[in-house]
């Protein structure tokens, strides 16, 4: 590769950090190391409403017991930090603004009734997935529907409004992910994301895009579920004029319930009595405590083995790995396809290994 990795875990401190979360930082981090790059750690807290306190030092006190450091975050400071995205609001409307400029995103004034009502019609209509697109926007109270006048009064009334992005009709998006390969998508199928909430405050797409090309992320390693996102941010990379530059992305499989039937969640570990956070974790509203992989005993050198072969192995027999052997090992070809199913007994087998 040519240019300097730089890679980043950007999650939202929105409760503890669950194993997969773990994953996808560690993944992130043997690639970048593994290509001489930067590692860098971005919190993502636009939302406010899903916002836990203690979460954030969550995440750093967990990346610190497996010994992944960043190489910048909100943390370290390091030199175009602090990354956490609620210091940064201000930096996310010009480019708003630059998109409603450019004819790529504009103003909505509909309240929610409105919005409710029209998703009420949709579906009385037996339209599957009710969406504010470049059909239903037409029946809206929009700046591509209301006269010029009215739009300037209504803002200037300081009437609340949204930033949404003008999704084309009938154009296919395509993305080739290091995992997935070649995906296409179907513009008709895409909301008009909110890209600016009535409180000024960014969505996650929009945030995520811009830090993502200002701080010169070349790869987005992340879970599968935020695929469905990606045709959006492709959408967004080439109306913000970044398309040249436009990272690499790779989804990673989810992490399957034991059985294989349907994503690992919490309530799994709750039923089968194994952990799913890697520290224990008091819920700040029940105060209910979730007991961690350290505080059950297991080393932070086994956990990032196991974790490292939730979707992921060398190609060869070798199972036991340090980080430095990971990192020399890991490559995202070797990365599995499909989901991995969760196995405790494989944790405790890395676990008497060390
Ligand atoms: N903030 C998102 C999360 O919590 C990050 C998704 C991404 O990596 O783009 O998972």
């Amino acid at each position: 590769m040519n240019k300097e990795v730089r890679v980043r875990f950007a999650p939202s401190p929105t409760g503890a950090l669950h194993i997969g979360g773990v994953r996808t930082a560690l993944y992130n981090y043997l690639f970048a190391k593994k290509h001489g790059g930067k590692f860098l750690l971005r919190i993502e807290d636009t939302d406010q409403t899903r916002f836990v306190p203690g979460a954030e030092d969550y995440i750093r006190e967990t990346l610190d017991w497996v010994g992944i450091q960043p190489d910048e975050s909100p943390w370290n400071q390091g030199e175009n930090g602090p990354y956490r995205q609620s210091e940064r609001k201000n930096i996310y409307m010009e480019y708003a603004w630059d998109l409603i400029e450019k004819g790529y995103a504009y103003y909505a004034f509909d309240t929610p009734d409105e919005l409710d009502a029209m998703r009420q019609r949709l579906t009385a209509a037996r339209v599957v997935s009710p969406q504010y697109n470049a059909i239903t926007r037409t029946q809206m109270k929009n700046s591509l529907t209301l006269p010029e006048d009215e739009v300037k009064e209504r803002l200037a009334s300081g009437e609340p409004y949204v930033i949404r992005l003008k999704v084309p009709r009938k154009e296919e998006i395509r993305l080739n992910d290091m995992i997935r390969g070649w995906v296409m998508v179907h513009s008709n199928t895409l909301d008009d994301k909110v890209l600016m909430k009535s409180d000024g405050i960014p969505t996650y797409h929009l945030a995520n895009i811009v830090d993502d090309h200002l701080m010169g992320i070349t790869h987005v390693i992340r879970g599968e579920e935020w695929l469905p996102s990606a045709p959006l941010h492709v959408l967004l990379y080439r109306y913000l004029g970044w398309e040249d530059s436009m990272p690499q992305f790779a989804h990673l499989p989810l992490l399957l319930k034991p059985d294989g039937n349907g994503k690992l969640s919490k309530r799994d570990a709750e039923k089968h009595g194994f952990p799913i956070f890697p520290l224990n974790w008091e819920d700040p509203k029940t105060g209910e405590i979730s007991e961690g992989f350290k505080e059950q005993g297991y080393l932070p050198e086994a956990f990032i083995n196991f974790l490292a072969f939730l979707g992921w192995n060398p190609g060869d027999h070798r199972e036991i790995f340090n980080l430095d052997e990971l990192i020399e090992a890991f490559s995202v070809e070797r990365i599995g396809k499909s989901g991995t199913k969760f196995d405790i007994n494989k944790a405790k087998w890395f676990n008497e290994q060390y």
